[in-house]
């Protein structure tokens, strides 16, 4: 079995140390899988679904394909400062030293590394409050979630599947580790983490999993939002999104989650946008049950704050969900578009182009096709090209779109006589217009020479007193 250069070396670094260390998680199964999807036959399961490619006999991970060879976790008997301490010629950050868990800059590329760990308690289901270290890789792979998840691998010793988590890949099946009603009270994140997995790996989940979640869905009102945000974004950006949010709505768990999505509408593509946090999460919340009086830019930022998303997500989802904004249709309005919307500008035509709203107009106009209309949509596909068109050009050619691209500045405003303040800023405004219309060059001697004329003549007209 090959086995990646770098985790070997950290494996041996320690174990030369007198510890012992493993990799443990998803890259191991995720190993596993592309080493079964590569096999010429076999009984099917999954990883028919995954490559079309049947499996053979118990299978050997691969490292390469398929498995992210960055995102390698590592488990170990040694404490948190001895891990530091064996790494101490190297960057090391601390993550999360009170769960055991320290970052290792190998070869500019960091790994976490985290001390065994028998059982956890999560009050309020929320953070572990407690961690206990363990002596043995057995107890560390019995707290983790997933049968799948629970396997670890070692360079000489092989793989370590202590729940068959082979066995129930190759069935097709997401297991908890153990008894899954006690495991989701556990730890409801899991609820999400199972969604995630099953829609990621084409799997179906076993029954009493299944049962387990149902019966549990109102659990997640009580999880911490972070750990929910971060979640439903790894599920959303995958490509698996729209699978997942049918399981999602169809196990109840969505309308506990968020309960002002109308989840018919939710149950939608989502990939024909690119898998970035900012569109897929605009793609759910697209799907607000109509409300008056508030906009669903409004209400979907707010549901964001409520997960405590970034600030600059709010935003940008909320840009990506206004309704308000008109096309621009030359090249000053093009400009100002590009001003007010700013990197924004192309995402938000592109989400306006291939998002749900276009899908839904879609579908609506292949009916009205049916009937002998429907080149109402093609038109409006056609407007938001030339759209884009503009913008390209008016970035390509760095136009002026701000205030701030003026070739004079509100200093030399205020040199030359105008009020400090909102004289300033209104008058900027307008020279900004004025230079997007072409009315004015925008070089310092044209811009300059407006503006004298321009507070000459104000004062004229209401000379200050
Ligand atoms: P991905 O490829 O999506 O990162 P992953 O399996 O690596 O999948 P992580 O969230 O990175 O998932 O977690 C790493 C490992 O830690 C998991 O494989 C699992 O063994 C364990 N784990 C993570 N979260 C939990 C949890 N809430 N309960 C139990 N075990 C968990
Ligand atoms: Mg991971």
């Amino acid at each position: 079995m090959t086995f990646p250069q770098a985790a070997g070396e950290i494996i041996g670094r320690l174990e030369e140390a007198g510890y012992e260390a493993w990799v443990v998680g998803g890259a191991v199964r995720d190993a596993y899988l592309a080493g079964a999807a590569q096999r010429p036959e076999g009984t099917g399961g999954a990883f028919r679904r995954i490559k079309s490619l049947l499996h053979k006999e118990e299978g050997e991970p691969v490292w390469g394909e398929g498995v992210d060879l960055h995102d390698i976790d590592f488990a170990t008997d040694a404490r948190p400062e001895e891990i530091e301490a064996v790494f101490s010629d190297c960057k090391t950050v601390d993550v999360g030293k009170s769960f055991g868990t320290i970052k290792v800059v190998w070869r500019d590329i960091p790994y976490e590394i985290t001390t065994y760990r028998s059982e956890e308690g999560y009050r309020d289901g929320r953070h572990p409050d407690r961690v206990t270290y363990s002596d043995k890789i057995e107890e560390d792979l019995l707290r983790r979630d997933f049968t799948m998840n629970a396997m670890a691998c070692h360079p000489e010793r092989g793989l370590l599947d202590p729940f068959d988590g082979r066995g129930d890949l190759k069935k097709g099946l997401l297991r908890a580790v153990g008894n899954p009603k006690d495991r989701i009270e556990e730890d409801g994140l899991r609820m999400l983490r199972a969604v995630r997995f099953a829609a990621r790996l084409g799997l179906v989940l076993e029954p009493h999993l299944q049962e387990a979640i149902q019966s549990h869905k109102e659990d997640l009102t009580r999880l911490s939002m972070e750990r929910c945000l971060e979640e439903m974004t790894r599920m959303l950006t995958d490509k698996s999104a729209g699978r997942a949010i049918q399981a999602m709505e169809s196990l109840g768990l969505l309308p506990v989650l968020i309960p002002e999505i109308d989840s018919a509408l939710a149950r939608q593509r989502y990939d024909f946008l690119p898998p970035e946090e900012d569109y897929r999460w605009a793609c759910l919340l697209s799907s607000l049950s109509p409300q008056q009086g508030e906009s669903r830019s409004r209400r979907a930022k707010k549901i964001l704050r409520r997960f405590k998303s970034s600030n600059d997500l709010q935003d940008r989802v909320a840009i990506l969900l206004r309704e308000d904004i008109e096309l621009p249709k030359d090249q000053s309005q093009a400009q100002t578009f590009v001003g007010e919307l700013g990197d924004m500008a192309m995402p938000y035509l592109l989400f306006r182009k291939s998002g749900p709203d276009a899908f839904l107009a879609r579908k609506k106009s292949e009916i009205g096709r049916r009937r002998g209309q429907g080149t109402k949509l093609e038109k409006y596909r056609d407007e938001i090209i030339q759209s884009m068109d503009l913008v390209r050009t008016v970035q390509r050619n760095r136009l002026p779109t701000r205030v701030s691209d003026l070739a004079i500045g509100g200093r030399d405003l205020m040199d030359m006589g105008y009020n400090q303040g909102r004289q300033i800023g209104v008058t900027l405004d307008r020279i900004l217009a004025l230079v997007i219309e072409g009315k004015v060059e925008n070089t310092r001697e044209a811009l300059m020479a407006w503006a004298e004329e321009s507070l000459a003549s104000s004062e004229e007209e209401e000379p200050i007193s």
